[in-house]
């Protein structure tokens, strides 16, 4: 991208880390200056600065403003890919990445004259649209628009608008169902060796894992008995080009669609592009393989049209632009995780951005005008025709319990980081009536209240106009829902509740289910985190509870039943068939119907739940009430219901449908046996048993990897705690990944360590702390050798960062299941309370050592900062492994060893070591 700056007329640069604040100006003078006299300064003149929310965030002001150069970026490159860090914008723009904060400082002016630059050249790919785009963004007084007023010009001839560029997806006739094929293990392998390329090294493990995996697409040999195979292939052998092979020949030797299903975005992302290795051209790849996710990950066009034409104001009105910028070219419109920068949304403090998508199920389907170029339906097409359809654990789950699929869509499954299933199981078959949840309901039935609304918001009646002027007594049941759903909690409902005034049945449940935890939770923040959720098991519960119970069931059943009766007139409707009854009509009205079926199947969930209580404990389930907090702010109150085993359900709803199923996974036994794998992936509710597979790692662990379990910092002792976590990242030279089981301790650590750590030249990001969502911080982390990261467990799952930048994993201790109600039950269920939690800790470590070695040349140290770590969990990590205990100065001298040699095959060669030092933090 690289193009001689133009002279030009910027402000000063404003850049702030944690090691200090600099002033850049255009002449080249660089100031350093205090937090106060830089947001005085910001504050009377826009500032050229990267990422506001994070500067604010250091400055001490979130709100902070000022010409962004990732707003600029976004106008200009929409649905590319860039770091939201100066280093990351100088790489995207062809710049080379600044090495210091005073080179950063400098080069933020260098940047946005490059970013210019592109304004007036012909070979600017994403020039179409911007224009248009600029004129709306001048009138909602966005700050770079004067800026790029003269630069970017008028076309001669009238841009074409969002809507009417996207390609209209087509009607394709349903697929016959897949044909029965034997497939012979010499054309499974000749697949995999196409995969993998001429000239690549054949490997054993693969082959065999390959091998395994093909016996998922055999003939079923009975009904509700599907082949089922479990695979544990420990990191590096190549799993997903292994199960892809058979999986790409059964698809078109049948003709039948296989769903592959992960957990994580980072897999998805993985096997997005190694599906590609069989279908090099673009449009067959397209049209073969298909990522497919929940709809409320995709941009609605009729909420962002309704956003563009005033529905939004302010700043959330300058996101739509952007959005809609992007959404004229992103390859499948999908805004999180998709192409959408995922620091987009967070420059705009989320504001609007969750209500472009679909959130609330409030689609109208073929009553749309924008089905036909519609995201959710092009995926949803596309999929029928699929070979394969890369989607995630809960979408597969929901869409096989909800019958959504066509043609038998989900009859051969690969669930990939099948260590998962067992908790997205627990998520997808829980029910939940909360406060946030019900209020959703009341929305979605009666549609906005008040005049302060964002977004385009319908209720029922709206979106049934047609069936409720047809058929009156279809028109009797959607007033009649209407008048019950006032039940539901209305806006301000927890203030309410916190003020001891409840209103209506639900209200009035919830504030008693609050009462009831305060009064019983016996204690706040020994085990668990003080200020953070609040829970009690749903036992012996008194009076008033259960008076409100009652009231609230009742109340729940009068919306059940209208919903219920309008679901049936509207399947007459379809019986009928009057003459208004076009395609699309039908089309709206059979998503209408399921869309209710599923409030109903909610409603029944809820009732059920609020019926058992007083009542006798059900074995199946788990209940109990919960208050939830952050940082002893209450945001949501609720009851709550889970199977004690979630893979029953699992069984019933989407294994023994199937005809095969492969679990796979590095870590599938969890660092245990087998017994763990079969009992969390359902396969001990099925019938046939299971075929189990494993294959060790290729990986020399011995040599590439070391276990140091530090013996000398006391639990509870915080500041030994930052100590050592500033240490070891200072002795990795950064590269370290920090985890934590509690967000106050990681707050704490990082407010210690931070500051320091950035005055000799290491970064420091931290979940929970820094304004940006995880996939960011580990874009962020993933771009800076240098750079270190904070993150509690859910940053465990998603992480995937192959060579220099991840050399160093530290854990804060031991990690033991946090103790809720459910843990405990489940704990008391098996039989084996110890045997319960040393399975979960081994699992949790066996995934977290899983981050460290991603390719053969990886090498880097995992360090326990716990004592008390007990023997028998070791081996949760790979056999070779050398595991040391040892205090924190020889694991602080082995990281530095091991660093030096690291340099050696290229680790950390390029960095050099800071002279400074940091003994103790205070
Ligand atoms: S079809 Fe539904 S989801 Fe798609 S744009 Fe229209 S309302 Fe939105």
């Amino acid at each position: 991208m690289a193009s001689p700056a133009p002279s030009l007329d910027l402000p000063p640069a404003l850049h702030a880390t944690h090691a200090g604040i600099w002033l850049a100006r255009e002449d080249g003078s660089l100031t350093r200056m205090s937090r106060g006299e830089a947001l005085s300064l910001a504050a009377s003149t826009p500032l050229l600065l990267v990422n506001a929310p994070l500067i604010g965030a250091r400055l001490g002001n979130p709100d902070l403003h000022g010409l962004d150069l990732l707003e600029l970026f976004a106008l200009l490159f929409p649905a590319q890919f860039a770091v939201p860090t100066v280093a990351g914008l100088a790489r995207a723009m062809g710049l080379p990445a600044p090495e210091s904060d005073e080179e950063s400082a400098r080069s933020i002016a260098k940047i946005a004259g490059e970013m210019l630059g592109w304004c007036g050249r012909t070979d600017w790919a994403e020039r179409e649209g911007a224009w248009t785009a600029l004129r709306q963004l001048e009138r909602l007084r966005w700050s770079w628009a004067p800026l790029l007023d003269k630069r970017i010009a008028q076309p001669q001839t009238a841009e074409r608008w969002l809507f009417s560029r996207l390609p209209v997806w087509e009607e394709e006739p349903p697929r016959p169902q897949p044909r029965t094929i034997a497939m012979p293990e010499e054309a499974v392998l000749a697949r995999l060796a196409e995969l993998t390329g001429a000239g690549a090294e054949r490997r054993e493990g693969q082959r065999d894992f390959a091998r395994a995996a093909a016996a998922t697409f055999a003939p079923r040999p009975f009904t509700r008995e599907p082949n089922m195979v479990l695979a544990e292939a420990g990191t590096g052998i190549g799993k997903t080009l292994g199960y892809l092979a058979p999986a790409t020949l059964w698809a078109e030797e049948a003709g039948g669609t296989v769903w592959v299903s992960t957990y994580t975005k980072a897999l998805q992302r993985q096997l997005d592009r190694e599906a590609r290795r069989h279908y090099p051209n673009d449009a067959d790849f397209r049209r073969h393989v298909v990522v497919r996710k929940g709809r409320e990950n995709y941009l609605c066009l009729l909420n962002l049209e309704d956003a563009l034409q005033g529905g939004f104001a302010g700043r959330a009105a300058v996101l739509a632009q952007f959005v809609a910028r992007w959404a004229a070219y992103s390859r499948d419109g999908d805004m999180v995780g998709g192409d959408l920068p995922g620091w987009l949304p967070a420059l705009f403090r989320r504001a609007g951005a969750t209500a472009l998508t679909d959130r609330r199920g409030e689609c109208i389907y073929a009553g749309c005008p924008h089905f036909r170029t519609c995201f959710i339906e092009r995926a949803s097409h596309a999929s029928q025709q699929a070979d394969i359809v890369i989607a995630n654990h809960a979408l597969v789950m929901i869409s096989a319990a909800r019958g959504r699929e066509a043609n038998g869509a989900l009859s051969r499954i690969v669930f990939d980081e099948g260590h998962h299933l067992f908790d997205a199981a627990d998520a997808t078959f829980a029910a939940a009536l909360t406060g946030r949840e019900a209020i959703e309901l009341r929305r979605w039935v009666i549609g906005p209240e008040t005049a302060a609304r964002r977004g385009r918001r319908r209720g029922l009646a709206a979106r049934l106009m047609d069936v409720a002027s047809y058929d009156a007594e279809g028109a009797e049941a959607i007033d009649a829902a209407g008048e019950a759903a006032r039940a539901l909690p209305a806006d301000d409902w927890l203030r309410r509740i916190l003020e001891h005034a409840p209103e209506g049945a639900i209200e009035r449940l919830l504030s008693a289910a609050r009462d009831t935890v305060y009064a019983r939770a016996e204690r706040d923040g020994k085990d668990i985190e003080p200020g953070y959720g609040l829970e009690i098991d749903l036992a012996e519960i008194d009076g008033p509870l259960i008076d409100a119970a009652t009231e609230a069931a009742r109340a729940l059943e009068a919306l059940l039943a209208p919903l219920q009766r309008l679901g049936k007139r509207m399947v007459a409707v379809l019986e009928l068939a009057p003459d208004w009854l076009d395609g699309p009509a039908r089309a709206r009205i059979d998503g209408a119907i399921s869309a209710l079926g599923w409030r109903c199947d909610l409603l029944m969930g809820w009732i059920a739940l609020l019926l058992r209580m007083g009542g006798p404990a059900d074995p199946n389930h788990v209940d109990w009430l919960a208050v939830d907090r952050v940082e002893g702010r209450e945001y949501d109150i609720g009851l709550h219901r889970h199977w004690l085993d979630p893979t029953k359900p699992l069984a019933e709803t989407v294994l023994k449908p199937a005809h095969g199923v492969l679990v796979t996974s590095a870590t599938l036994r969890g660092g245990g046996d087998w017994d763990t794998a079969v009992g969390r992936t359902g396969a001990t509710h099925m019938e046939m048993p299971p075929k189990l597979f494993a294959v060790e790692s290729p990986f020399d662990f011995a040599s590439q990897s070391e276990v140091l379990i530090v013996t000398d910092i006391k639990r509870g002792d915080l500041p030994a705690l930052a100590g050592a976590y500033a240490r070891l990242i200072e002795a990795a030279n950064g590269g370290t990944l920090g985890l934590f089981t509690a967000i106050r301790r990681l707050r704490s650590v990082q407010a210690r360590i931070a500051d320091r750590l950035a005055q000799i030249g290491l970064p420091l990001y931290a979940q929970h702390v820094d304004p940006l969502d995880p996939a960011t911080l580990i874009d962020m982390f993933r771009d800076d050798p240098r750079a270190s990261l904070l993150g509690t467990d859910a940053l465990r799952d998603g992480i995937d960062v192959p060579g220099e930048s991840l050399r160093l994993v530290v854990l804060e201790g031991v990690p033991w299941a946090k103790p809720s109600v459910l843990h405990a039950a489940r704990r008391q269920a098996s039989g084996g309370p110890t045997a319960f939690d040393d399975r979960h800790v081994r699992a949790r470590l066996a995934q977290a050592f899983g981050r460290l070695i991603r390719r053969a040349d990886d090498a880097g140290q995992f360090v326990i900062l716990s004592a008390a770590m007990p023997s028998r969990l070791l081996s949760a990590f790979p056999p070779a492994t050398p595991i040391h205990r040892v205090p924190l100065d020889e694991a602080i001298s082995r990281v530095r060893s091991r660093l030096g040699s690291a340099a050696d095959i290229g680790l950390g060669s390029s960095h050099h070591l800071p002279g400074a030092r940091i003994d103790e933090v205070k």
